[in-house]
């Protein structure tokens, strides 16, 4: 069994108890305007464009089997490389050979085939780090897509001792969630707005699917955190958190939540891609503004920190 992984990243302290090794799967039917992951959105191979790496050298257009590349302007008179340098992704099919051609590194392919004893064999590689709390995280894109993948993969791991830990955004199938908690010993739980139009329109999908899901994992998940993005003009509003807030504790006796304040560290991912980016320019919280949000949390009954 076989799943598009984006990225395998050891040593992380952010997704999840103690040390972890985080395996990214691509693809994920939300489309987040604060993404910052959009290599993770699409479910098919890309390859994305740095442009301060290319020398303009056209060693990539002259090796793609479609056409794909116009470095046409790939000379001394284009102003940049951004400028010169082009991939029509109607025409790409993510095949990877102008990246082997390229000898600087401007062109990364976002997305990898791997098998679950593959995957499996890299999460077992970081154990001596995993300590008493570490283990495995499937995060993405929307690891919940491949439950297949991710149960089978858990089974691996706690055969092996090492715990397992899902980030999800809670837009799946519960079905998907039913076959994986089981295996899961931590669950992180995205919870974005409780105000269904705005969340469509910041996400591209009304919260229905989503809160439904959380309240099936509040009843059945014995380890449940959960994650809120916090985003500034969106969802960092008195209502929303007075809101969220009351939902928590309608669905779980003990609720914990951790703020994730937002980030523009994807911004060149995004520029990469050759894809909008809707939060380009907007500014991250105050940190004074984002523990405010925390104490307001606290003081409506959650145990909420923050994720630093
Ligand atoms: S992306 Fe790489 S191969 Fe293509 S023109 Fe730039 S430096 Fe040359
Ligand atoms: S990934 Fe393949 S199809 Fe896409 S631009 Fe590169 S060589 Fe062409």
């Amino acid at each position: 069994m076989q799943a598009l992984v984006t990225n395998i990243q050891g040593y992380s302290i952010h997704d999840g108890p103690g040390i972890r090794t985080v395996v990214f799967l691509k693809g994920c039917g939300l489309r987040c305007k604060w993404c910052a992951n959009p290599e993770c959105i699409s479910g098919s191979v890309q390859t994305g464009f740095i442009d301060s790496l290319c020398t303009m050298c056209g060693k990539c257009a002259a090796v793609c089997p479609h056409g794909a590349i116009n470095t046409a302007a790939a000379s001394a008179e284009a102003a940049s490389a951004e400028a010169a340098h082009r991939i029509n992704y109607d025409l790409c099919t993510g095949c990877g050979r102008c990246a082997d051609a390229c000898s600087y590194g401007a062109l990364v392919r976002y997305g990898k085939m791997m098998s679950v004893e593959e995957t499996f064999d890299a999460v077992r590689r970081d154990k001596m780090f995993y300590g008493d709390d570490g283990g495995v995280t499937v995060s993405g894109g929307e690891p919940l897509l491949f439950p297949d993948f991710a149960a089978a993969l858990f089974e691996l791991c706690r055969n092996e001792g090492i715990s397992t830990c899902v980030e999800t955004s809670g837009f799946t199938d519960p079905d998907n969630l039913l076959r994986v908690i089981p295996l899961t010993d931590h669950l992180l739980f995205d919870i974005k707005h409780l105000n269904s139009g705005a969340h469509r329109e910041y996400t591209s999908h009304t919260n229905d699917l989503i809160l439904s899901n959380a309240r099936l994992a509040a009843a059945i998940c014995t380890d449940i955190l959960f994650r809120i993005p916090l985003i500034p003009g969106f969802n960092d509003t008195i209502e929303n958190i007075r809101e969220t807030a009351v939902f928590l504790k309608e669905i779980h006796s003990d609720p914990k939540a951790q703020i994730m304040p937002y980030h523009r560290l994807g911004d060149s991912k995004y520029k990469a891609l050759d894809i909008p980016y809707d939060f380009r320019g907007v500014d991250a919280l105050p940190m004074d503004r984002v523990e405010k949000v925390r104490e307001g949390f606290i003081s409506l009954g959650i145990d909420c920190s923050i994720s630093v």
